[in-house]
């Protein structure tokens, strides 16, 4: 667009007329106050999702770090797929009368007419993957991991957010129990390492044969007392009665008290196939409790289930005596946990909520692959919830800023110096992680931030350093100066820190 030529004598007419009108608006309304235009509202973030700031850099830094060297020592290659996926691979995958792709997809139609929709979880897309590039024609099985956003519009609650992160591995291709062992181990060798307290739940929901005859079984179980049930399951006793079982409502875990278990309806494959893993489990010294209940919300899910809970940090050294078969494993803790009301945390809330704080999950998929059009493919995976585990974290007293506080600052003194600063800057990262605030000029400002940020030493440089190709370094806590060889700067620091160690 051609720029509009302003000429001075525009200028003054407009002003001219501004004038005049302003003359006739006063004549009318003599008493009028002038209103300032309200400034619009800087927007907020959409609500359930939210910023991850530096003051927790610390702590998804150890998350990630901890995950990416677990995938690495076991074998598993990374894996990125695309943030949207066709709305098809989620409805075909996950179920149609799952909660997460009735209510809660991110789905929209683009420009060109696709249906697509904000990735809601991993698995489906991972297998997906393996299927469009072939991954069955490499040795099998295909062992993959993945870290990142999530997308699933939830009810806002503690904990819970509308985009979250996972960690999740999964592995394509076989079907042997030990595999599920494999995984599990994973996933609970990252609680161990970041020495966090968890107790792994896990059940078996048996193969499409076994299942159709629980499913039967509960439904014969709970028609007759379906008054009693809450609406949710009403609707779920029709279409998907599994998800009786992990209703939340206290009416509903009461009726469930009495229902059928899966355990006793499995065929003798999937049976044979459950006690492997446990025997797996015990011989890599892994406890965990028998828990009926777990379920898992979607529809891929065979045999192998589990999720991981946090602990109260007392009840860390959890025991293998504490594999009941009963199905008061995990309710009493809940039950100790809700005395504590004092401490109304987040992960408190967490950690009382039942099966709804679970800090991830997972288990075999054996038909997903095929029902997404593949060839059949068993295959085992989990993915944890990286936000919930943080906050858990948090609640351990991990400090969120511990061991990244920057240790050196570059203070400077004039143009000249600053240009120096810049190069030093750079090949003092190289060593050790620096920062400086060039655009000060004042020495005295410089050293406050300095001090604010907790340095442990500043490297000063002046006109008068520049000229002797010296520098100084000041001892934050001492206040003790002295010069050195500016060649030597990155030397000397490297071995003051290393005295400090
Ligand atoms: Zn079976
Ligand atoms: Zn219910």
């Amino acid at each position: 667009m051609p720029k509009k030529k302003i000429t001075k004598k525009k200028i003054i007419k407009t002003k001219k007329m501004g004038a005049r009108a302003k003359t006739v608006k006063q004549a009318v309304l003599p008493l009028a106050p002038a209103i300032p235009p309200k400034p619009p509202e800087v927007p907020q973030a959409p609500r359930g999702m939210r910023d991850i700031l530096p003051a927790d850099e610390h702590l998804w830094h150890a998350v990630k770090k901890e995950a990416e060297e677990l995938s690495n020592g076991f074998g598993y290659g990374f894996i990125e797929t695309p943030i949207l996926e066709h709305k098809a691979l989620f409805a075909r995958a996950v179920g149609t009368v799952t909660d997460i792709v009735q209510k809660e997809m991110y789905c929209f139609k683009d420009q060109g007419g696709d249906e697509l929709c904000l990735r809601p979880e991993a698995t489906a897309a991972v297998a997906r993957a393996y299927v469009n590039h072939g991954m069955l024609n490499l040795p099998q099985p295909v062992k993959l991991w993945y870290l990142g956003p999530f997308f699933r519009r939830e009810r806002p609650q503690a904990g819970r957010f509308r985009q979250f992160h996972q960690w999740g591995l999964e592995a394509l291709g076989d079907s042997h129990p030990v595999l599920d062992a494999e995984t599990i181990s994973i996933a609970l060798a990252f609680f161990r390492d970041l020495e966090l307290p968890v107790k792994l739940e896990i059940n078996s929901i048996g193969c499409s044969q076994c299942r159709a005859s629980y499913k039967n079984e509960l439904v014969k179980f709970y028609t007759p007392k379906q008054e009693l049930l809450c609406d949710a399951c009403k609707m779920r006793l029709q279409i998907n009665p599994l998800r009786l079982l992990d209703c939340k409502e206290a009416q509903c875990e009461l009726l469930r008290e009495g229902a059928p278990q899966i355990t006793d309806f499995l065929c003798e494959a999937c049976r044979d196939h459950f006690m492997h893993v446990l025997e797996y489990l015990d011989e890599a010294g892994v406890s965990y409790n028998l828990n009926p209940y777990i379920v898992r919300g979607l529809d891929y899910y065979n045999r192998t289930v589990f999720e991981i809970f946090p602990v109260a940090s007392d009840d860390g050294k959890q025991k293998t005596e504490d594999r009941t078969e009963g199905e008061h494993g995990g309710e009493k803790k809940e039950a100790e946990l809700n005395e504590d009301e004092e401490n109304p945390s987040p992960v408190l809330n967490l950690l009382s909520s039942g099966a709804q704080s679970a800090l991830g999950g997972g288990g075999r998929y054996d038909g997903l692959i095929e029902q997404l059009g593949g060839r059949s493919t068993p295959a085992v995976g989990f993915s944890l919830g990286l936000e919930r585990i943080i906050s858990y974290m948090r609640s351990r007293g991990f400090s969120p800023v511990s061991g990244r506080l920057p240790r050196i600052f570059i203070a400077q003194l004039g143009d000249a110096a600053r240009r120096k600063a810049l190069l030093l800057w750079h090949e003092l990262r190289k060593e050790v992680p620096a920062v400086a605030s060039l655009s000060k000029d004042g020495l005295k400002a410089q050293l406050e931030i300095a001090n604010r940020l907790q340095v442990r030493y500043a490297i000063i440089i002046g006109q008068k350093e520049i000229l002797d190709k010296t520098a100084i370094i000041r001892d934050m806590e001492a206040g003790i100066q002295e010069v050195v060889d500016y060649n030597k700067i990155v030397g000397e620091i490297k071995k003051k820190l290393a005295g400090d160690a």
